[in-house]
């Protein structure tokens, strides 16, 4: 014999019905079988806020139910032909009838018991039972419709009924010998020993099955449902869940009692007394073996599942007038028992000054007044404190057996929580160690279960979730970059790298699932773009709340600069090529190094200078290892050395800055490369790398272009102004030449001084040989003496640049790990 269930999501409509029919018929050809139906798919909770409506004296309920009587007519109507259709249409007319008196004078007294709520939820059970066992005859199955409440025999804890056994499993016993035939059960009900009908609880149905399957002592017990078993975690919170092959009843009890919805908590004791296996399988592919829940674990891992439970509160009892005084934890939960309020989770420390509580947020006002009013003398006294009530908590756990005397499980939690920015406001893990449970925000609840499934599940395969400012050049690449080696990195590297959040200056626009890489839309044209604001932008991504996410500026703004410290305060890592925050004040750059340090996230900006080139990594290197920098020489502007090779072919200063500007070889405004600023703020990034406390005033700047040039009123005018200055640059050339040396535009450090600027140089200096718009940096160091440490190559242009602000975010998927 065994038991089959289905739930009120596999009886929703016709095509599903189909599909469950298909199931029972495969299966009775091989054994015998029992099925236990719930009511099609949302009618009971539309019952019960019907009742509500009636109660409150609003008579929108009337429609609620007339929806329900014509859903339920036109389910008979698809399902059985016309010459049989009248007895199951009277029966359900006959149902709603009774309905209809029922609601009204709930609507005219303004009442409605819990033993009221039951008797109504529990015509959608019988309702669907019915039509569904006549149906069935229709498909030539020996159909017998079973009402639940003559054979499951309860108390009359109406809404939640207890079982007796005793009687119950006798009752099911004796009239499955003296009944033939395929008994479809109702699920869910029960009744009392007066008759009075009863439920078992929300989605109880699974327990009904489980009740039949024990007082038959069937061989197995199968619950079809709308997913594959019990997967890994919420399938609605957490993308990734999959599914659980095989669970202990243990695992299977404490996964459901923290909201795995899944399956209904008390199906397992019956089940485990007896042994039953209990299979949870999908009603829309049923092919899929699902989760086998047994005495058997499975396998090794650490923990099977992580579930969540939301609408939390904590009561927190502290006082210094609680230390060692005994008595109080009894008093405290005395109290709460009396106003029948169920305790979620407990946390004392051993210091005793404080019990933590978690509760249902709906219950909370009472067990504040229940604990008060218990220890109105001590608050009185100031012995203790008033009940400190904090609303809109979660309970995260993650359950298993194996944590059993495993070390690790409460490590990897909290590491990954923390990492995650998720504060944890209590903790409990019981002595069984069966399930590690924390307190967590309601705001946090989702980037909680998601980063615990990727540390305990997914710990091969990371996501990193970008939220990208700066969609030009270097951003476009990068995007195009992510896109083609998105495959390989997953493959190969277990990283994935998402972008959900895109913008230029004037448009943003963000992406919950991630946006098509191949196909990314400018911020303008992606849906729901939403015109630029860097606040809030920033506030966004905090609101999306994922983990491992990642801030990659491609701008050269300082007002996206200004944001850093939010970025990283809110424990998201940031990527950037934007020298604007680290050449800014010594302050600024400390500020942001500690911040990142504290907040245990990474802060990568290897593209501040010589764009790819590993120019800061290296400088980090030296310093962690205990190096210390003597002299740093450095060539650190394309476009500068782009002059200087044209002026050596003869051609006049004025045209080559115009040259250049022309090909896109120097920023917009010449002078801000000719000016020695950005040069400058390179050498400052790099000295300040190098430990030493600079600030931008410290650099001695030499410009390329004399003051007039500089202070010239527009562009035109500087470039204009030029001319005058191209016999002086000729007679610096020809005297260079004569010495056999070449010009270069270069920054110094030694001695704690910093200099940028035109320097003449002979053919055994390293940078005699540059050409094109390479850099090149000179480390001379404590280690590398005799001769530098030398870094030469590309320092410019979109490609390279994008290629080092990736590298940076995939050296971020390697750390987080
Ligand atoms: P039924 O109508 O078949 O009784 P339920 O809606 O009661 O189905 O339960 C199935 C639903 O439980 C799934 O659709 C899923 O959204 C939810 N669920 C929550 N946690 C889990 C989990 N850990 N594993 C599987 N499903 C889960
Ligand atoms: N129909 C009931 C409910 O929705 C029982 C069940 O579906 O298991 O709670
Ligand atoms: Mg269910």
């Amino acid at each position: 014999m065994k038991i089959l269930k289905f739930g009120g999501s596999s009886v929703a409509n016709l095509e599903n019905i189909r599909k469950v029919f298909a199931i029972i018929q495969k299966q009775i050809k091989k054994e015998e079988i029992a099925v236990v139906f719930s009511a099609l798919g949302g009618v009971t909770e539309i019952l019960l806020q019907s009742a509500q409506k009636a109660k409150e004296g609003d008579r929108s309920y009337i429609d609620e139910v007339k929806i329900l009587e014509d859903r339920h007519f036109e389910l008979v109507r698809q399902l059985i032909p016309i010459q049989s259709q009248s007895t199951v249409l009277t029966y359900v007319k006959v149902r709603f009838n009774e309905l209809d008196d029922l609601f009204h004078g709930v609507y005219l007294i303004k009442e409605c018991s819990a033993k009221t709520l039951d008797y109504v939820a529990s015509f959608g059970e019988r309702l669907s039972a019915f039509i569904l066992a006549e149906a069935l005859k229709i498909e030539e199955l020996p159909a017998v419709f079973v009402d639940a409440r003559d054979l499951v025999r309860t108390n009359n804890r109406f809404g939640n009924a207890k079982v007796d056994f005793f009687t119950t499993n006798d009752l099911i016993a004796d009239y499955f010998h003296s009944h033939p035939g395929l008994k479809i059960i109702t699920g869910f009900i029960g009744s009392t020993e007066k008759g009075e009908t009863t439920t078992l609880g929300r989605s109880g149905s699974d327990y009904t099955a489980a009740i039949f399957a024990s007082a038959l002592n069937a061989d197995s017990l199968e619950i079809w449902t709308d997913v594959s078993g019990v997967l890994t975690s919420d399938p609605r919170l957490v993308y990734s869940a999959f599914t659980i092959p095989q669970l202990t009843y243990n695992e299977a009890m404490e996964l459901s009692h923290f909201g795995a919805k899944v399956i209904f908590p008390a199906t397992m004791q019956p089940a485990m007394r007896k042994g039953i296996p209990i299979y949870i399988k999908n009603t829309f592919d049923p092919e899929n073996p699902g989760t086998l829940i047994s005495n058997e674990s499975g396998n090794g891992k650490l923990i099977k599942g992580i579930s969540s439970m939301s609408g939390i509160s904590l009561l927190n009892i502290q006082g210094a007038g609680l230390i060692e005084v005994v008595g109080v934890s009894r008093r405290v939960f005395g109290s709460l028992a009396d106003a029948g309020i169920n305790v979620i989770l407990i946390s004392q420390a051993s210091s005793e000054h404080s019990i933590c509580i978690a509760i249902k947020t709906t219950e909370v006002i009472a067990a504040k007044e229940s604990i008060e009013k218990e220890f109105l003398y001590e608050i009185k006294n100031g012995e203790m404190d008033p009940v400190l009530v904090v609303s809109e908590m979660a309970v995260v756990a993650a359950v298993g057996e194996n944590m059993k005397h495993n070390p690790g499980a409460s490590g990897r939690m909290f590491q990954a929580l923390g990492r995650n920015n998720v504060n944890v406001f209590a903790i409990a893990q019981g002595s069984s160690e069966l399930n590690i449970s924390a307190v967590v925000s309601q705001a946090d609840l989702q980037k909680a279960l998601n980063a615990l499934h990727e540390a305990f599940f997914l710990s091969d395969n990371k996501v990193l979730h970008v939220f990208l400012v700066g969609v030009g050049l270097i951003g476009k690449t990068l995007i195009r970059m992510i896109a083609q080696q998105r495959k390989k990195l997953m493959q190969e590297n277990d990283l994935d790298i998402q972008i959900h959040g895109i913008a230029n200056s004037r448009y943003m626009a963000f992406d919950e699932d991630g946006f098509d890489l191949a196909n990314c839309p400018l911020p303008q044209d992606a849906k729901g773009a939403k015109p630029m604001d860097i606040k809030k932008f920033v506030a966004q991504m905090e609101e999306m709340n994922f983990s491992n996410s990642v801030f990659v500026d491609c701008t050269a703004s300082q007002d996206v600069a200004d944001v850093y410290e939010q970025v990283l305060e809110a424990k998201v890592a940031l990527v950037t090529p934007n020298k604007k925050a680290n050449s800014g004040s010594l302050e600024t750059y400390k500020g942001l190094k500690k911040l990142a340090y504290k907040r245990g996230v990474k802060f990568l900006y290897e593209t501040n200078v010589a764009a790819g080139l590993p120019v800061i990594s290296t400088l980090q290197d030296l310093m962690l290892c205990g190096d210390k920098v003597l002299r740093i020489e450095a060539v650190l502007s394309g476009s500068m050395n782009f002059i200087f090779s044209e002026l050596e072919k003869g051609t006049p200063f004025s045209e080559v800055v115009k040259q250049a500007k022309e090909k896109g070889y120097t920023e917009p405004d010449p002078r801000d490369d000719l000016s020695g600023m950005d040069v400058g703020r390179k050498i400052l990034i790099l000295g300040r790398e190098a430990e030493q406390d600079l600030q931008f005033e410290d650099i001695q700047i030499q410009s390329m272009v004399p003051a007039d040039c500089v202070d010239a009123q527009s562009v035109e005018e500087f470039m204009a102004k030029l001319p005058a200055h191209d016999a002086e640059f000729a007679h610096l050339l020809a005297e260079a030449k004569s010495k056999g040396e070449k010009l270069r535009f270069m920054a110094t450090l030694e001695n704690g001084k910093a200099m940028v600027g035109l320097r003449s140089i002979d053919s055994s200096h390293p940078f005699y040989t540059l050409k094109g718009s390479d850099n090149m940096i000179l480390f001379t160091t404590e280690r590398y003496h005799d001769f530098p440490m030398i870094i030469r190559g590309p320092g410019a242009g979109a490609d390279v640049t994008a290629a080092g602000v990736f590298a940076d975010v995939i050296r971020l998927g390697n750390f987080s790990r």
